[in-house]
């Protein structure tokens, strides 16, 4: 009786062992699972944070056009739809982070652009943020305050009734805050005030033979810093026969 007893006790025990380690090994497994699934999704994460480089050039797609159409696009004699290319590009924020961004510029220039801002982004040049001005409604001032690079915009030149060439989709301002446009007292945005001494360089400000300089005047425009009567530092544009010239 004893005997058996103590044989019960041990098959008992033994079944209890192999029972324990069944859901060890269980657990383990699962473990892995969950590790596997952690270092997959941190790998999706890495990819979302930090894109794959973009530039290319697009129609104006239909999305695209109900959000530019009364903002920064308005039925005019001078420039239609078709007259302009969507442009998606990376670039390195003042974070240090990279981002996508879109322009939409005169197709005539988009292969220039596209060239000048893929070297900005292989140099690591610093630039806050490019939207479409229409997400500000196309108000340029709202879109400077908010220190955005644009370029196309249905508008006239500041303080005139003349068009301007960001209406031809044949400039760009380029991180408008610290790269001020300035007029006798007329400094915008009004939030650029700071910016009007350019004797110490800051980031994002665009300063006589940089890179942003030199390679938009290797591409035949010119650049607002060197007016004389005002100056515009945040502005680049290109002169076009028949077009805006
Ligand atoms: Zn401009």
């Amino acid at each position: 009786m004893k005997f058996s007893r103590i044989v019960v006790i041990l098959i008992f025990s033994l079944l209890l062992i192999s029972c324990t380690k069944d859901i060890s090994q269980k657990e383990l497994e699962e473990k892995n699972e969950i590790n596997i699934s952690t270092a997959e999704k941190e790998e999706n994460l890495q990819v979302s944070t930090e894109p794959e480089e973009i530039f290319e050039v697009f129609d104006i797609d239909q999305e695209h056009f109900d959000l530019m159409n009364s903002k920064s696009f308005h039925e005019n004699d001078f420039i239609t739809i078709n007259d302009l290319s969507l442009l998606k590009v990376t670039y390195w924020g003042f974070d240090e982070e990279t981002y996508h961004g879109e322009l939409v510029v005169n197709r005539i220039v988009a292969s220039d652009i596209i060239e000048i801002f893929k070297e900005l982004y292989e140099n690591r040049y610093p630039i806050e943020k490019i939207q479409l001005v229409s997400y500000y409604d196309g108000d340029d001032n709202l879109s400077m305050e908010a220190n955005n690079t644009s370029a196309f915009n249905f508008r006239l030149i500041s303080d005139s009734d003349k068009i301007s060439n960001h209406s031809f989709g044949l400039a760009i301002d380029i991180n408008p805050v610290q790269n001020p446009y300035v007029s006798n007292s007329v400094v915008a945005p009004r939030n650029a005030a700071s910016y009007v001494d350019r004797t110490e360089y800051r980031t994002g400000m665009i300063i006589e033979d940089d890179i942003c300089v030199r390679l938009f005047k290797e591409h035949g425009w010119t650049w607002g810093g060197n007016y004389k009567s005002i100056k515009d530092y945040q502005h680049f544009e290109k002169i076009i026969t028949g077009i805006n010239d």
